[in-house]
């Protein structure tokens, strides 16, 4: 067999950089230049060059996604790839703390907090504590301690904090609620999605022995998007490297889009101080996009002046004009959207390489509408997904108290699904009891006889029935497991009472046994692990999209956040909703370098776009169930002329005006010229400015304008006999003249 020569599928500057050997190097580059691409190369080339054991080459990536696909890649290139050690940040501490937890004190068996949990320990605690009043929302406490855990900060840290408030919460109280919060979730034997990294930092800090046994496991590493890395993430990374020094690094500042998150854009501009002889690689030439999408991107990210200069050139030609459509309203936006996606499908083009990204979650559901509508098929990837519904996280509770019976915040979740004639009292006295005894909930209720005076059988009952659980626990694949405890919980009996709403929830419960099921055709081990997974799955998620698109073909439109698309690319690219106040968001004008943060978070959206891009923004949009009026971006001003406007059948209009609705009428000599570049009208677009038209009653007439897509087109037509009409083409049994 001939060895691939894998460096001359680069260029050359890509090359030089795959070819990078020992020692720290940074490649930075723009979007869409290689730098994902390269990165996988060069792992193979120091496979195939340098005969480096796979087994020892770790890379890191953000999203399960971006693992997913680097695997999937580096399957092609790579004999052997199954050894390489591809994750997140997030499963790489997994890993690393179930093998070595112990030796900071973890238990075996503990359990990941997700959001949601956080925010039911800090409800528990927050009410004792001076300082924080009833009106305070936990979630403004989760997002403290979050922060801080970023930041590797601990509530000491806080309690000296140079300002007296924080996130205007005083600072003490803040603190203790840091505190507190940590005492109960340990005692709960679990950790949350913050400690991943920070006690990974803390075991690598505390024990070098197992810092040396995972640095054996990875003597070259790898980070992608390293300027998204928090404090804690750099840590993790510069103690994996401290030994060997091989670390790869690449990333793009002017795509840092996890500021909120505690991203610093400073660990990669000080790369080359922190790591001395650091090779750096640039890379300037741009495969992605066409060169007007290219062009538009450059043009914006140019107005950030805190940013590193870059060159990005387009290797691909001009390509279609990018569209910018301003509708009326945000119903209008979505029939915008899809009516283009209609357009494309029918010119042949699948809908799974189409996109439509926004700034926030919330924009999703118009858009998903719209597509409905005229049955596009379409999937939302993040949001409320499929392992946040009630009856999911139900029965993971049951699962989690079964291999964790020390998990109070899984145990109150589940003692009244189904009800068990346990009331608040009870638990109340329950709960005290096991907090002066040092004990967990259900150790209260298996001792409810020495505490309650009344209906003490029934929490007993309940605490043999978990203890039944946690025995089979390890004696049932995951799936057989899920649907052991679906059955024998009571949960089964109280879906089947529930009517309609009832068998949904039941289809679900289906639909995660059958997750397990897929699960375990391609991975080891039980429930426990399972469980791991399902915590981690961000929402970039295939597994999660899979399940939440069960009922949608894999042909789909994908639907999803900025954020969320980082590194990924699309044929075409809708990016809606560009607008004052939305983009950028209405929170990032008070922070302080805000509007960078939101520049190269639409740098972001329009990198992704490899052909066709289509911006549109809404005149009236629906802000806490009021229709306000919106602006246009102020990123539109900044990208000048590098668009088209266009009214909704891909005419050409003066991006000055208000509306298409102002559109005046195009005369017939006008009209044709002014269609650039688009395709041809389909056929419910049937009339156009200036058409000669028919109606039975008002005789020959003249179009003078046509607003509105499918059913709800209208035309405006003169009619010698009867002046000028407004029309509902549905309706109106027009014919062309
Ligand atoms: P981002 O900043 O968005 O993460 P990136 O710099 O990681 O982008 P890649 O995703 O690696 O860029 O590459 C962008 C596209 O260009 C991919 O489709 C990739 O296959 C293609 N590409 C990159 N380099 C080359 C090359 N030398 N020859 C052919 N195609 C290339
Ligand atoms: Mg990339």
């Amino acid at each position: 067999m001939t060895v691939r020569d894998l460096l001359s599928e680069l260029n050359p500057n890509q090359a030089e950089a795959a070819a990078h050997y020992e020692g720290p190097a940074l490649v930075i580059a723009g979007a869409g230049s290689g730098k994902t691409r390269t990165l996988i190369y060069r792992i193979a080339h120091l496979i195939q060059a340098h005969q480096v054991d796979a087994g020892q080459i770790l890379a890191v990536t953000f999203t399960n996604k971006a693992a997913a696909e680097m695997r999937e890649r580096a399957s092609h290139l790579i004999p052997g790839s199954e050894r390489l050690w591809m994750s997140t940040f997030h499963s790489a501490g997994v890993r690393i703390l179930r093998a070595y937890g112990e030796y900071i004190g973890l238990k075996r068996g503990f359990v990941i907090y997700d959001d949601d949990d956080q925010l039911d320990i800090l409800k528990e605690i927050m009410g004792s504590i001076p300082g924080i009043g009833p009106d305070t929302h936990p979630r403004v406490l989760r997002s403290i301690i979050d922060k801080a855990k970023s930041n590797l900060r601990s509530p000491n840290d806080l309690d000296k904090w140079p300002e007296p408030y924080i996130s205007g919460l005083p600072r003490d109280a803040a603190a203790e609620a840091f505190r507190r919060y940590e005492t109960r979730k340990k005692a709960q034997n679990a950790i949350d999605f913050g400690d991943l990294i920070t006690e990974t930092v803390r075991l690598f800090q505390e024990v070098p022995g197992v810092l040396a046994k995972v640095q054996d496991r990875a003597r070259f590493i790898h980070v992608d998007e390293y300027q998204d890395t928090n404090k804690a993430q750099y840590e993790l990374t510069r103690l994996l490297a401290s030994r060997d020094k091989n670390l790869l690094v690449v990333g793009d500042p002017d795509q840092s889009i996890y500021k909120f998150r505690g991203a610093d854009i400073q660990n990669i501009l000080d790369f080359q101080k922190d790591y001395t002889g650091a090779k750096v690689y640039m890379l300037q030439h741009n495969y992605r996009s066409s060169a007007r999408v290219l062009g538009l991107a450059n043009k914006l990210i140019e107005n950030n002046t805190e940013r590193l200069e870059k060159t990005l050139l387009a290797v691909k030609e001009d390509g279609m004009p990018v569209m910018f459509h301003r509708a009326n309203d945000h119903r209008g936006e979505g029939d915008f959207v899809a009516e283009w996606v209609t357009r494309l499908h029918a010119e042949g083009q699948p809908f799974s390489k189409m996109a439509v990204l926004y700034r926030t979650n919330a924009q999703s559901r118009v858009i998903e509408e719209s597509m409905r509508r005229v049955s596009i098929p379409a999937k939302i990837v993040g949001g409320v997904g499929f392992y946040d519904r009630r009856e999911i996280r139900d029965i993971l509770a049951y699962a989690r108290l079964s291999i964790n019976p020390v998990d109070d915040v899984a145990l109150r979740r589940i003692i009244g699904r189904p009800k068990r004639g346990i009331g608040d009292t009870a638990l109340e006295k329950m709960l005290t009891w096991a907090q002066i005894n040092g004990t967990s909930l259900l150790t209260a209720c298996a001792n409810a006889e020495s505490i309650l005076e009344r209906g003490a059988s029934k929490p007993v009952e309940f605490a043999k029935l978990m203890e039944a659980f946690s025995e089979a626990a390890d004696n049932y694949s995951p799936a057989s497991f899920l649907k052991f405890l679906i059955e024998s919980s009571g949960y089964l009996d109280l879906l089947r009472q529930e009517g309609q709403e009832g068998q949904v929830r039941l289809e679900n419960l289906e639909e995660l046994v059958n997750a397990a099921e897929e699960w375990s055709r391609e991975n080891e081990g039980g429930i426990a692990e399972f469980l791991d997974d399902a915590a981690l799955l961000s929402s970039v998620d295939d597994m999660r999209t899979k399940i939440e698109n069960k009922d949608q073909p894999e042909d789909a439109v994908t639907l999803m956040t900025m954020h969320n698309a980082k590194g990924l690319e699309f044929p075409s690219v809708f990016i809606v909703g560009v607008e004052e106040g939305l983009l950028p968001s209405r929170n990032s004008l008070n922070e302080q370098g805000g509007i960078e943060e939101e520049r190269r978070l639409f740098y972001v959206g329009i990198t992704r776009a490899m052909d066709r891009l289509f911006l549109s923004a809404a005149q009236n949009r629906m802000q806490y169930g009021q229709t306000k009026s919106a602006e246009d971006s102020r990123f539109l001003e900044e990208l000048g002329d590098g668009f088209d406007s266009i009214d909704p059948y891909g005419r050409v209009i003066d991006y000055k005006q208000k509306t298409w609705r102002d559109f005046r009428p195009v005369g017939p000599q006008t009209a044709p010229s002014a269609v650039k570049n688009t395709s041809p009208l389909t056929s419910e677009m049937a009339y156009r400015g200036g058409e000669k038209v028919k109606h039975p009653k008002f005789g020959e007439g003249q179009v003078l304008a046509v607003a509105g897509v499918g059913d709800k087109q209208e035309v405006t037509v003169h009619f010698a006999s009867a002046g000028t009409k407004k029309l509902i083409v549905k309706f109106a049994n027009l014919s062309k003249a």
